[in-house]
């Protein structure tokens, strides 16, 4: 019951929809799944295949997305990050790691180096202060001091970097502790078209909490489609992206994870240099297209860091197509709201700011 609650709210609340409406999902041949995984919905379509061998192939996917998030949890003392994070803790140190940590470090440290500190993951600290990693959400701005404190620790720590063959991850001591939060979902959705294209399964769509892979097409044999989500009317899209295999999609927003205080909006996406919530530029939310979704996601939430202006010329210089709403006077509650965007970005979609219904 409560999780099924869970699940109905987070349906709502995640940065993009797939489209088709529930007619097309009961056409033959079609196999919708949700559940409840990293924190959010994960949203499984695939056509064209048996039914018996779509739930398989759901089932290993589901289980992955599991085993990662194990994997990536900061707060698992067992995870692959906490033994990462406790080696900086602890005097630094060269760490052996596996694949799927070594391929996610990859993408968030050339992120972080490509955008000049829009991504860090190494904001472990000031995640953890601020509350948004818990269970329950935040509602207040943590002890100024403190933010101050850690904040400068982040700027003057060593950096973790990756061994040129990708074996091990260098640590320096004190190097903040790593969250990858802004990351792991987008690799869950690599991993999940993967498997999904390595067990024969041709058409599906993966979404998972606004992160979308695709392989093959969708109802009726066209593209797969799908809205991205408006950020302030909770039931409608901003436009349509028609989505083809090899192209992924992530949405960052400020509406996923936040409180009001004083009329002002506190998220979940940081800007690692102030230590506060980002807001230059007053941006809502951004979305990113990119050849692969962990690449996608990670620009996303730099690109919400680096602000309208800033944000675009890094997509435009990373080769990533992208859309960044915001609010022209800087309101971003009651303000006006508009969009800066690549130029590829509104041949792929034009935005309409009143919003369109989802169905
Ligand atoms: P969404 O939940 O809207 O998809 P993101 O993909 O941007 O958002 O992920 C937000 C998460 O990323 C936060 O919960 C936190 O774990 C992490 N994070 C926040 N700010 C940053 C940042 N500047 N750089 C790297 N990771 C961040
Ligand atoms: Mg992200």
């Amino acid at each position: 019951m409560r999780l099924g609650l869970i699940l109905a709210v987070v349906l709502v609340a995640v940065g993009i929809r797939t489209l088709g409406g529930l007619g097309a999902d009961r056409q033959a041949g079609s196999y919708v799944h949700d559940s409840f995984v990293m924190g959010t919905v994960l949203n499984i379509k695939v056509r064209g295949a048996s039914r018996e061998s779509a739930r398989q192939a759901v089932g290993v996917v589901e289980a992955e997305a599991e085993r990662l998030h194990v994997l990536f949890d900061p707060h698992d003392e067992n995870s692959a990050i906490s033994l990462l994070n406790r080696t900086a803790a602890g005097g630094g140190g060269t760490v052996p790691v596996g694949r799927d940590v070594a391929r996610v470090l990859a993408a968030a440290i050339a992120v972080r180096n490509s955008s000049g500190r829009g991504f860090d993951p190494a904001l472990g600290p000031l995640i953890d202060l601020w509350g948004f990693s818990d269970e329950s959400p935040a509602s207040e701005i943590p002890d100024t001091l403190q933010l101050a404190r850690l904040t400068a620790e982040l700027a003057a720590a060593g950096r973790i970097e990756l061994s040129p063959d990708s074996a091990t991850v260098l640590v320096p001591s004190g190097a903040g502790a790593l969250d990858v939060g802004g990351i792991a979902k987008g690799y869950a959705v690599d991993r999940a078209i993967e498997i999904l294209d390595s067990l024969g399964i041709e058409n599906a769509l993966v979404n998972l909490g606004g992160e979308i892979g695709v392989l093959g097409v969708g109802s009726n044999g066209r593209d797969w489609r799908v809205g991205v989500q408006h950020p302030r009317l909770a039931a409608s899209h901003l436009g349509v992206v028609s989505q083809r295999e090899g192209m992924f999609v992530a949405t960052s927003g400020d509406y996923e994870r936040f409180f009001i205080l004083d009329g002002h909006r506190y998220h979940h996406i940081l800007n690692p240099e102030s230590g506060f919530p980002a807001s230059g530029g007053a941006v809502m939310s951004t979305t990113v297209i990119a050849s692969s979704c962990l690449l996608a996601d990670a620009m996303a939430t730099a690109a919400f860091v680096l602000g309208p202006a800033g944000g675009i010329r890094f997509l435009e210089s990373q080769g990533a197509q992208g859309l960044i709403v915001y609010a022209s006077d800087g309101d971003r509650e009651n303000g006006e709201i508009t969009y800066s965007a690549t130029s590829g970005f509104l041949s792929i979609m034009q935005p309409e700011l009143d919003g369109r219904p989802i169905y």
